[in-house]
């Protein structure tokens, strides 16, 4: 009776420690797994979800990879960016206007001036400098925003200087002519459909899931078309003339397509990021592009070519092998 209580319980301290043998080689597999961030945007953009897609198909690889990536919220391109050069995060989407005026130390730049370490990755998908507005707000040109609650977008978003340069053509002043709001993301929608907010500006990839609801809610929405375009492309090389097509949202009060002016949306990361992190990244996203494209249908145009377009920061090496190994080569850079 005594031999078999104590050889069961030497079995059992042995399984025992087993067990916690296992456990702890597990949570030291997994704490030495190390985890790279891409920062994304606000709830109800594309960002987010390409981000998620992009740590998705790159999590795949994860035991050949030897990392893990993990997407993260935040305001957008131009907060992206900085977190980015302040080495928070490894990765962050981001317009290309914005990564340009970051080289070169304008616009939202000006004061902490070139950031020499941002690198591009690689172009996502076109996103349009968009301009909503309840659709009883009694405004359908932008001469009608005048004395309006008008959302330009939160000082980490892209779409902030976006919003300004489009007022600016439209001889608006943001800081008289209207009543310049920046609500977060996660309230914009509501207020709008609420009628506590007017319009709001979002510089975004067509179809976009918020417009959407906008332009289903009981309020409804219009598109606004933007004005004197010709005077914003030519104050910045990389914008392009663009057209929101109205057939993406049957419930907007728009008949016609919409005019406004594009940018691209990339992946950017830093110089101190390793070539072999980028390499996989890069590689993941176009060896898996078809699949992302299925589930996000703001992707559904692009190409591996147009992934190289619009790369507007030193392309990172780890980039340029993968790039290299396709044959492909980067386009002659904007004038
Ligand atoms: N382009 C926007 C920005 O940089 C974000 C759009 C999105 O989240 O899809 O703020």
């Amino acid at each position: 009776m005594k031999t078999t209580s104590s050889r069961a319980y030497r079995c059992f301290s042995t399984l025992l420690l087993v067990i916690s043998a296992a456990v702890l080689l597990s949570s030291c597999a997994r704490e030495e797994t190390p985890v790279v961030v891409i920062g994304t945007g606000g709830i109800g953009g594309n960002y987010q979800l390409i981000g998620n897609a992009i740590a998705r198909v790159t999590n795949k690889n994860l035991r050949s990879n030897g990392f893990q990536i993990s997407d993260e919220p935040s305001e957008g391109s131009v907060s992206n960016i900085n977190a980015v050069v302040a080495g928070q995060i490894q990765f962050g989407i981001a317009q290309a206007d914005h990564q340009y005026e970051a080289v070169q130390g304008i616009a939202a730049w000006q004061e902490p001036g070139a950031q020499s370490s941002l690198r591009s990755v690689l172009s996502l998908y076109p996103e349009a400098v968009t301009l909503i507005a309840g659709a009883n707000a009694g405004i359908e040109t932008m001469e009608d925003l005048r004395g309006r609650r008008v959302d330009i977008g939160m000082t980490g978003s892209g779409t902030r200087q976006n919003a300004l340069d489009a007022l600016e053509a439209a001889d608006i002043d943001w800081q008289q002519d209207i009543q310049a709001q920046q609500v977060n993301l996660e309230e914009r929608l509501a207020m709008l459909m609420h009628s506590e907010l007017d319009a709001f500006f979002y510089t975004v990839g067509h179809p976009n899931t918020d417009i959407k609801f906008a332009t289903y809610s009981v309020r409804g929405a219009r598109f606004i078309p933007l004005v004197n375009i010709n005077e914003i492309l030519e104050n910045n090389p990389f914008y392009s003339e663009t057209l929101i097509p109205a057939d993406l949202y049957e419930r907007a009060y728009n008949a016609e397509d919409i005019e406004t002016v594009g940018v691209k949306a990339t992946l950017v990361t830093s110089s101190d990021v390793s070539d072999e992190v980028v390499y996989a990244i890069t590689k993941s996203v176009f060896e898996q592009l078809e699949e992302i494209a299925e589930y996000r249908p703001v992707m559904r145009n692009v190409s591996q070519q147009s992934m190289l377009e619009g790369l507007t920061a030193p392309v990172h090496p780890g980039a340029m092998k993968y790039f290299a190994e396709l044959g492909l080569e980067l386009p002659a850079p904007a004038e």
